[in-house]
């Protein structure tokens, strides 16, 4: 197995998005920065509720998928339709924009903590204009493993290979074959893994620091998404602290991407489509 390497360290920065919201932003905090089909990921989490509390109200997104995992606190939703949801600590929402999605998204602590992370996930383009659709993912219908050396990792997307068997996530069968595990691991736990060789794969430290890749292993610090190169497995250790971190890998697209603001297609004729229809109240109509 070839053992992929820390190619990119993309440090979070601090921004505001929605209503004034505090988050930080690694992919996607510029064009640069993306990794194809990842447009972006945002962490989010103060125990201020000033920092959140006006939220994200009514917004619209076309073509892509949002991925919210709260860690602490919850959030809820609402959208053009009248569905409404609570993402209770620990559950994930899987938003299938498609064609159009208009929604609000109010983050909400629980004993004074609120903390998660909104991915965004590239379509196809033979899927940017499909209907949109959720999956709503309760905790309890997460799968956790211990893992050997004291951690622990919940697979929500792709399937983790233990000592024990195989363990399939929530998540299967979308056309860029996501991976979504969140792995906890004690001081200097080893989590060693196979990816997909045509997988492009990140990860991102949300506690503690990790050592990523096997012949000279390389830092990278919390709060940072490092870019994985090419290869067909991945082995993290944790700092003396321990350490969490979400591992993310997908297939890449290989299209022209074309983004402005929450819309993301492949053209600048299809954006200036995509805002026109907003702006005439066909953004989700079938
Ligand atoms: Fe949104």
């Amino acid at each position: 197995m070839t053992k992929r390497t820390l190619q990119r360290v993309i440090p979070s920065q601090a921004t505001s998005d929605g209503a004034g919201v505090k988050l930080r932003r690694s992919i996607g905090q510029s064009t640069q920065a993306r990794l194809d089909p990842f447009l972006m990921l945002d962490e989010f989490g103060t125990e201020n509720p000033d920092d959140y509390i006006a939220g994200f109200p009514s917004h619209p997104h076309r073509g892509f998928e949002t991925v919210t995992y709260m860690l602490d606190g919850h959030m809820l939703h609402e959208d053009h339709l009248g569905n409404r949801g609570d993402l209770k600590s620990g559950d994930v929402q899987w938003m299938t924009a498609g064609r159009g999605i208009i929604h609000s998204e109010m983050p909400q602590q629980t004993e004074g903590r609120m903390r998660g992370f909104q991915l965004w996930i590239n379509l196809p383009a033979r899927e940017k204009m499909k209907p949109a659709g959720y999956r709503d993912i309760p905790a309890a219908t997460i799968p956790a493993a211990d893992w050997p050396g004291g951690g622990r990792v919940k697979v929500i997307a792709g399937t983790l290979q233990t000592p024990e068997g195989a363990i399939p996530g929530p998540i299967q069968g979308l056309s860029t074959a996501p991976v979504y595990f969140d792995v906890e691991l004690a001081a200097n736990g080893v989590f060693e893994h196979a990816l997909p060789p045509a997988h492009n794969a990140f990860v991102y430290v949300y506690e503690g620091d990790v050592q990523v890749g096997a012949e000279s292993p390389r830092v990278l610090p919390w709060r940072s998404a490092g870019v994985l190169s090419a290869g067909d497995a991945v082995r993290i250790v944790a700092a003396g602290e321990g350490a969490r971190f979400i591992l993310l890998a997908a297939l890449p697209l290989n299209e022209p991407v074309a983004q402005y603001g929450p819309f993301v297609m492949n053209t600048t004729a299809e954006l200036e489509q995509a805002v026109r229809d907003y702006q005439a109240g066909r953004l989700t109509a079938a």
